[in-house]
């Protein structure tokens, strides 16, 4: 078996090898044939904040919004109905990269500050010691997660990695703060922070005219400053040239297109805001839909420069958002919640692929999947077999059979959150399992059951109905949290650690 591993390993190492000496490929990729990949990553946009319909039906929200370049990746590409991630930002980004689930690597609310939290005080519950300075790259730094990136293992594979945009995977003063130290051959604009000083060049993307913390300042768009142009644009141009620069190069290249919108500070994007004024929409949600098409615009745009490469059949491009839409935007009915709650609105996002020759085109897969999953499934898609995260486990399973038309190897597969914090909501830890899901209130202890396929806005708790199927989600989540290593939160009244879910089975609801 070791040998068959070396043998497989010298053969990889020659055929990258092989590949770089490649000197000048047409189609910007190595001479193993790899694809390149953009992940388009969107912060804050909720899954009905397009004009594609990811419901079963056209809804209000897809009327209200324009976004024809996701409709055109849609029409090429297979779009996800049921694609999850964690219901806030930064344990997203720390499962992507990591292909962790949240409660395995402890990054369970947003970071920004050296050993700060920013959770609040709540009368019945301390959050853990969750790991609040986020993904560090190197060992020994205290309350991080310690793991292998995406990108580290893309970069040794022969490709060109590219950030552009918003990071937030580790604390400010911390080796993970700097995409540059995660694996990343290029950073663009990306820091600690996970939202800009302000969209506009012409307040030098600084949060100093709102006379907010300078910490949120966008470093490295020196250029642009003091110019009409809004971060988006800026941020797309500064993409699009580190791909030119990766196909003159010769390399094939990885550009995580990680935009800041369309989380706040919400500030309209000029170009697009008066058709949404027109159309009768005032204040926040005109603003934001204008921030949407300026988003959609980008993507266009980054479409329009690999089909100007004649490199579309050799890129695949991954649409996504990292959690749902904030609680003062319109929700995203007909889901239950938004941004930070269990519910889904606060998980399911938008998820569309485009993979010529792999993908169907115009297709739409039913079958659900989780944010960490994108580890493996990139890492497949790149040919790269051989890999271990630190610790021996990885979350993650890889989607590509989803993408050719396959059946899910596993239609029972549970998949799992983690939020065992104060902010803003209630803690709580909660599973999907085939069309049920089951969600444990910290605060209350109580268990909530829903079954998704009859009831996807979660209005009707069965827990009292189905008390065999309680029990068997309770179960599931209770042995995924211990196996994890799951914190979970102290109750102030009784000092003790909160209970797993299997022990309210009974006194639910
Ligand atoms: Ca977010």
């Amino acid at each position: 078996m070791h040998t068959q591993h070396n043998v497989f390993a010298v053969l990889f190492l020659l055929a990258v090898w092989g590949g770089s000496l490649q000197s000048t490929p047409a189609n910007g990729a190595d001479a193993v044939g790899k694809p390149n990949i953009i992940f388009f990553f969107v912060d804050d946009m909720g899954w009905q904040d397009t004009s594609v319909p990811f419901h079963t039906e056209v809804t209000a929200l897809n009327k209200r919004y324009r976004t024809p370049n996701m409709e055109r990746l849609a029409a090429r590409g297979m779009k996800f109905t049921q694609a999850y991630a964690c219901a806030v930002c930064s344990p997203t980004r720390v499962s992507w990269i990591t292909g962790l689930n949240a409660a395995r690597h402890g990054v369970t609310n947003w970071t920004l500050r050296k050993d700060r939290s920013p959770d609040r005080n709540h009368p019945v519950i301390q959050p853990p010691a969750w790991n609040l300075n986020g993904l560090s790259p190197t060992p020994g730094v205290a309350r991080t997660v310690h793991a292998v990136t995406l990108p580290m293992l893309l970069r040794e594979a022969g490709y060109r990695t590219i950030h552009v945009g918003k990071a937030h995977f580790g604390a400010k003063g911390t080796p993970g703060e700097n995409p540059l130290n995660l694996g990343f051959d290029v950073n663009v604009a990306g820091h600690a922070p996970g939202g800009p000083g302000s969209y506009y060049a012409k307040n030098n993307f600084s949060a100093a005219f709102r006379n907010a913390d300078r910490i949120w300042d966008i470093p490295g768009l020196e250029k642009y400053h003091g110019t009409d142009t809004y971060l988006n644009e800026a941020l797309t141009i500064e993409a699009n040239r580190a791909v030119d620069r990766a196909i003159a190069d010769g390399k094939p290249f990885y550009l995580y297109m990680s935009h800041y919108a369309v989380h706040a500070p919400w500030e309209a994007d000029h170009r697009f805001l008066e058709k949404y004024t027109d159309a009768g929409l005032k204040g926040l949600p005109a603003v934001f839909a204008s921030m949407i098409e300026s988003m959609d615009k980008s993507l266009g745009d980054i479409l329009d420069n690999l089909k100007r490469h004649g490199i579309e059949e050799n890129t695949i491009v991954v649409f996504m958002s990292d959690n749902g839409c904030p609680s003062n935007l319109p929700r995203n009915l007909p889901l239950r919640g938004h941004k930070i709650t269990p519910y889904e609105g606060g998980t399911r996002v938008p998820l569309i692929v485009r993979w010529p020759g792999v993908v169907g085109q115009g297709t739409r897969c039913d079958d659900y999947l989780i944010i960490e999953d994108v580890f493996p499934t990139f890492l497949e898609m790149a040919s790269v077999a051989e890999y271990e995260q630190i610790g021996g486990t990885i979350d993650g399973v890889s989607f590509v059979p989803l993408l050719r038309g396959e059946p899910p190897a596993d239609p029972q597969r549970p998949i799992f959150w983690h939020f065992p914090n104060t902010y803003g909501e209630p803690p709580y830890s909660s599973v999907r399992k085939g069309d049920w899901k089951l969600i444990y209130q910290h605060v209350t202890r109580k268990l909530e059951l829903y079954n998704l396929r009859e009831d996807i806005g979660e209005e009707k708790n069965l827990a009292a109905d189905r008390p065999e199927k309680l029990r068997e989600l309770a179960q599931v989540l209770t042995d995924f949290l211990e196996e994890a290593g799951a914190l979970l939160p102290t109750d102030k009244q009784t000092g003790k650690r909160v209970e797993y879910p299997i022990a309210h089975v009974e006194d639910s609801p």
